[in-house]
């Protein structure tokens, strides 16, 4: 027998717990499944201080916690498990939780976010947390007057070096070619600025440090096989999201990269009744004020869809 649920989350970070909180003071009774890492990527950084309504700050790890609160507060039924398989093709939406659990849903918010991509090496894994970060914006100001490094080429990596070069003392970009995938305007303030310290075709060896945080970078370059150790406080990964959306990809429309496809202005999906709202969704902002912001949308438009839903099937 499948467990009937009227408001079904997927996704614990600021766009589930948002949704929630709306949905709940909706009586929709939301059910939400917290997923794989429960409180999302918050959870990983040290401090939040440029969510409104924190004038001190408050730590990423406090802030999931209170959002959860909240939900639990207003009757959300948060659960620890993962959805393993989905049928969007009919109606109720059917869902499987923890490869076991038979769900029937009216509505469905999807708020799985997105990974950030780490190189994978045994030291960087060690000092996640420790001055090893994957959010410059969170975690720069940590840095003030010190050195960092930021390894990547795109948008983001470039983005985030200029955006360290504000705070910090220098900046490398750590390069893995000898040309920036980033767009020509970014490449040339990058250029420009005399606090950016590019090291091209440059792959990252090792990160070192010990408890008390990074103390620096072994480098190799791949086209002279030289070692070089670069000394830096901060060591900052922007080389990509994974958006966490692969259980969906059969029924939800998605662009190349795995990011929901949502009708503009809204958290729409292309299968009616599914909604998706956080990261999961915008490859763009990627904040907890606008997953937030859009996770109250997901709640609002999954609430509209219901009742025109009732109101269809009563005439
Ligand atoms: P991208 O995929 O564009 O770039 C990732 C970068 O990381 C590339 O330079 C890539 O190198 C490098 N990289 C990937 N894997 C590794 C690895 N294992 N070791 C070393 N380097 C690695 O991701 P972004 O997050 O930068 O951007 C994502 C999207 O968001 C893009 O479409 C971008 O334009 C957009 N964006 C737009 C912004 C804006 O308009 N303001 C701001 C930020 C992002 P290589 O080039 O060799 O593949």
């Amino acid at each position: 027998m499948s467990e009937k649920i009227k408001c079904l989350i997927i996704g614990s970070g600021p766009a589930g717990f948002t949704a929630a909180i709306y949905a709940s003071r909706s009586n929709l009774s939301p059910v939400l499944y917290e997923g794989m890492e429960p409180g999302g990527q918050l959870t990983t950084t040290s401090e939040i201080e440029n969510f409104p309504g924190y004038p001190d700050g408050v730590s990423g790890f406090e802030m999931m916690d209170q959002l959860k609160h909240q939900a639990v507060r207003f009757g959300t039924d948060v659960r620890y498990g993962v959805i393993t398989e989905v049928d969007f093709s009919k109606y109720p939406f059917k869902l499987i939780a923890d490869e076991h659990h038979e769900i029937e849903a009216e509505v469905v918010i999807i708020a799985t976010g997105a990974s950030a991509n780490y190189l994978g090496l045994e030291s960087e894994e060690k000092l996640r947390g420790h001055g090893v970060s994957a959010c410059a914006v969170c975690d720069g100001f940590f840095y003030k007057g010190k050195d960092v490094a930021v390894v990547g080429g795109g948008d983001t990596a470039t983005e985030d070096a200029l955006y360290l070069s504000h705070i910090c003392n220098k900046v490398y970009l750590i390069v893995r070619r000898d040309e920036l995938r980033a767009s020509k305007i970014m490449q040339k303030r990058v250029f420009e600025n005399p606090k950016i310290h590019i090291l091209w075709n440059n792959n990252v060896a090792e990160v070192l440090g010990d408890k008390l945080g990074v103390t620096g970078a072994r480098l190799k370059n791949n086209k002279t096989e030289e070692e070089t150790i670069i000394n830096i406080d901060g060591f900052f990964l922007a080389i990509g999201h994974t958006p966490n959306s692969q259980v969906f990809k059969e029924f939800i429309d998605m662009d190349k990269a795995g990011y929901i496809i949502t009708k503009p202005g809204s958290s729409h999906t292309n299968i009616p009744g599914v909604f998706a709202c956080g990261d999961v969704q915008d490859k763009d902002y990627q904040q907890a004020i606008t997953a937030a912001g859009s996770g109250c949308k997901a709640a609002m438009d999954a609430e509209r869809f219901l009742l025109e839903n009732e109101s269809s099937c009563n005439s």
